[in-house]
């Protein structure tokens, strides 16, 4: 095993891929990634098994259904997320499933009776969502999310791939909307949330989650009415948390 530091290279190297590769298929970005960052580094996706997470892994099962697929498992999820995690996975033959939980010296010490998150969302997003997804990417070199630009205005400017303290953050489905993920879903009769039924359009935490009314945007329903409106984990909460050690790339 060689090392090689990667902080400058990365952000170049995610210019450069935005430039020559920013505008291709979905499928194309994440055949090229896995093709690029398999053997320099590592890759893998994290998936929230949400509203919206079924495009981007039918995608990568197309290519290659061993692809490590990371779940944040907060300990605070609906039991249909779970659920349909499990049912998904077996639906597109994933065969490599993380589950990343929060560590238990956190939640006792923070949230001992899981009640955090009305109190301090921000502290329990940290230690149920930041720390757990900075010790999952940390391995890798690259990982896969399935955002789009038109879920939100802090997603608008959003490319397709970002550095994030030395390792690249990709997000083939950027470009898409709603139309093209709803044809994708019925054209590849993919599974859905069951939570999609009843007007849960962004899906989260139990606690934090509620149905979207009509003619609001898809994650004005997550911590609503409140001014919080992303966890942190892809926001700078990620990368204050990841560690910039080199990534350990085969030689
Ligand atoms: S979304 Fe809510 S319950 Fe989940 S980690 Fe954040 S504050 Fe806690």
């Amino acid at each position: 095993m060689g090392a090689r530091p990667r902080l400058p290279e990365a952000a170049l190297e995610a210019a450069e891929l935005n430039r020559s590769h920013g505008d291709a298929e979905a499928e194309a970005i994440i055949r090229l990634s896995m093709d690029l960052f398999r053997h320099q580094g590592g890759i893998a996706a994290i998936s929230s098994f949400g509203a919206d997470s079924a495009v981007l892994l039918h995608m990568i099962s197309r290519i290659d259904a061993s692809l490590p697929i990371v779940f944040l498992d907060t300990g605070q999820h609906f039991g249909e997320t779970l659920d349909y995690r499990d049912r998904l996975a077996e639906d597109l033959g994933l065969s490599n499933i993380i589950n990343v939980s929060p560590l238990s010296l956190l939640t006792s010490e923070s949230d001992p009776d899981g009640t955090l998150h009305s109190s301090d969302p921000d502290l329990c997003c940290s230690i149920r969502k930041v720390e757990p997804m900075a010790r999952a990417v940390e391995p890798y070199a690259a990982w896969f999310t399935g955002r789009k630009r038109h879920q939100s205005q802090t997603r608008a400017e959003m490319p397709v791939f970002e550095a994030i303290n030395g390792r690249i953050r990709i997000n083939p489905l950027a470009g898409w909307n709603t139309a093209d993920q709803a044809a994708y879903m019925r054209k590849h009769q993919l599974r859905e949330n069951p939570l999609v039924a009843f007007g849960y359009f962004s899906i989260g935490c139990f606690p934090c989650t509620q149905p979207v009314k009509p003619g609001e945007d898809s994650r004005s329903g997550r911590w609503a009415g409140a001014a919080k409106t992303e966890c942190g984990i892809h926001l700078s909460g990620l990368e204050n948390a990841l560690s910039s050690t080199p990534i350990r790339t085969p030689s």
